[in-house]
């Protein structure tokens, strides 16, 4: 590709007035410009888009770039061509152009003035598109929310799917980048298998928010829920929160109960018209309200930086709804405290609203739910919990009491010899079974699948079954943040046993942990 002849920091400042790189965008930049295939994972406010902006002004030719949401694509153009003197240094094609605006998007491209081209993957499955693509001079192709081609992504978009094959057709040579805020190890692998990545350059930015609190609580009955929030809210008077509910009802009925308490706020759902929608995000953003109470629909885009607290009424479907949606909480990297109300007939309304849905993706919902399960329940750091799931090392210690397990710790015991048990279960059943598989087999019970495999034939077979399954589902958790067992990602589920497990199974030590928190109903 280019041969870049000025210093990236002088096309850096030239292009967008900026002094130093942030994080690790200089290393991305030059993988792209070297032509290799890059992969960012990088949470919101890290500066992506600049990763593939800057290498896009300094190559030859225009850069592709594929964005989900048609509706930011143009706020998208409208930032790059402020930073520029030109205004068809960028455009983007979609469904919403008329012939005449796609004429001159087209008559600029061909001039060589535009460095980049927003596109919708839709954009991409139009023969004349591609046609003239493929006489076009591309510098390369960036993929952005790249976790839209994983069904295991928060986001996912089928089109994405068909984009390797797409990007084929225009050139199967281009170097691609992929960009995502978010994406756990199995997501990540999706991405490199579904866009078929050369070798590519990974880099992964820590998902860290020192700054943010966390916390469980036990969800009991919902007046005394409420006053719980009521008291909370008190107490951060004149702070900016948000609520988030599983339904539009509770939505309204929450704002309601809030305002019966002399706390200023309002609901938020899809439900409302565009204009209520808009005016009730305004009077928060600039804090008529305190509180805002809001279905999921809330948050897109919102960039407050002084929200002081994140209140989860009901469990998130996901691990990675909960790292999103807490994440709008201090974002100007002063306080931010985030506290969910658990309860397991909450999980039970999550998994009742996927009745409808096809079989394998209730199964797949249902794993999702299954990791916030584990996390409220677990009594090991949050913080360690949140990271381990999007495949970053956190050691214990580092939270600084940032949590409410890190504040309160629960007693530890030790697990040496039940931890050797677990391993030998794993070991004897070839690594080819989950987590439920193995707690049968170390409790001992029976069922078909086990008597034809003559599994209960094992040595391991019944060896703990003075604990049940509560514990060793707990053991098994703490297992894997500990990196000693690992789920497949590839066959999600399968436990396999890591470099680190198996050397503790030549030689074990001592191990102390804590176990899961368990929760009364009421
Ligand atoms: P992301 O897409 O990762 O959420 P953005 O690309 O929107 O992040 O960048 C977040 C903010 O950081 C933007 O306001 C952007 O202008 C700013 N930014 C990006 N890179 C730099 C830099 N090197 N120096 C200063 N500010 C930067
Ligand atoms: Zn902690």
């Amino acid at each position: 590709m280019a041969v870049v002849k000025v210093s990236l920091i002088d096309a850096l400042r030239e292009h967008f007035g900026f002094d130093s790189f942030k994080g690790n965008q200089e290393i991305i930049i030059k993988s792209i410009l070297s032509g290799k295939d890059t992969f960012v994972i990088m949470p919101t406010g890290g500066g992506k888009s600049l990763c593939y902006q800057l290498p896009a002004l300094m190559s030859p030719g225009c850069a592709l770039i594929v964005s989900p949401l048609i509706a930011l694509m143009k706020n998208q153009v409208d930032l790059v061509r402020s930073y520029s003197s030109k205004d068809n240094v960028a455009h983007f094609l979609n469904s919403t152009l008329s012939k005449a605006q796609i004429k001159k998007v087209r008559t600029d491209l061909l001039s060589g003035k535009t460095k980049m081209l927003y596109v919708a993957p839709e954009t991409l499955t139009k023969q004349e598109n591609l046609d003239f693509f493929r006489e076009l001079e591309i510098s390369f192709i960036a993929v952005d929310e790249a976790h839209c081609i994983s069904e295991w992504g928060h986001d996912f978009r089928p089109e994405y799917r068909r984009l390797k094959e797409m990007i084929e057709m225009i050139n199967g040579d281009l170097p691609i980048i992929a960009l995502t805020a978010t994406a756990t190890p199995k997501v990540q692998s999706d991405i490199v298998k579904n866009l078929a990545l050369r070798n590519p350059e990974v880099f992964l930015s820590s998902f860290n928010r020192p700054n943010l609190y966390y916390e469980i609580r036990p969800k009991r009955k919902k007046d005394q829920t409420i006053r719980e929030i009521v008291k909370f809210i008190h107490q951060h008077k004149g702070k900016s929160g948000i609520i988030y509910t599983l339904n539009r009802k509770t939505t309204e009925e929450l704002a309601d109960m809030l305002v019966a308490n002399n706390i200023k706020a309002v609901a938020y759902h899809a439900g409302l018209d565009a204009t209520t929608r808009a005016q009730r995000q305004d009077m928060f953003l600039h804090e008529e309200v305190e509180v805002i109470v809001a279905t999921i629909a809330f948050g897109m885009g919102i960039d407050k930086p002084d929200v002081r607290f994140v209140i989860h009424y009901n469990i998130p479907k996901s691990l990675e709804n909960y790292y999103q949606e807490t994440g709008r909480a201090g974002r100007d990297g002063l306080e931010g405290i985030c506290v969910c109300f658990y309860s397991y007939k909450d999980v039970q309304k999550l998994e009742h609203l996927m009745r409808d849905k096809p079989l394998s993706e209730r199964e797949m919902g249902a794993q999702l739910i299954n990791e916030t399960v584990a996390y409220a329940e677990s009594s090991a750091c949050r913080r360690k919990v949140i990271l381990h799931y999007f495949g970053e090392k956190y050691e214990d210690g580092q939270c600084n009491g940032a949590c409410d397990n890190c504040r309160n710790p629960k007693e530890k015991i030790e697990v040496k010899n039940r931890v050797v048990i677990v391993l030998k279960a794993i070991k004897a059943l070839e690594e080819r079974f989950g987590s439920e598989y193995v707690v049968n087999i170390i409790t001992g019970k029976v069922n078909p699948q086990i008597t034809t495999y003559q599994h209960n034939q094992l040595e391991v077979f019944g060896e703990g079954k003075e604990f049940d399954a509560h514990f060793w589902n707990s053991l098994i958790r703490q297992m894997m943040l500990e990196d000693l067992i690992e789920k497949d990602i590839e066959e999600y589920g399968l436990l396999k046993i890591t470099d680190k497990g198996s050397k503790f199974l030549k030689k074990p030590y001592s191990i102390m942990v804590s176990l899961n928190h368990q929760f009364e109903e009421d």
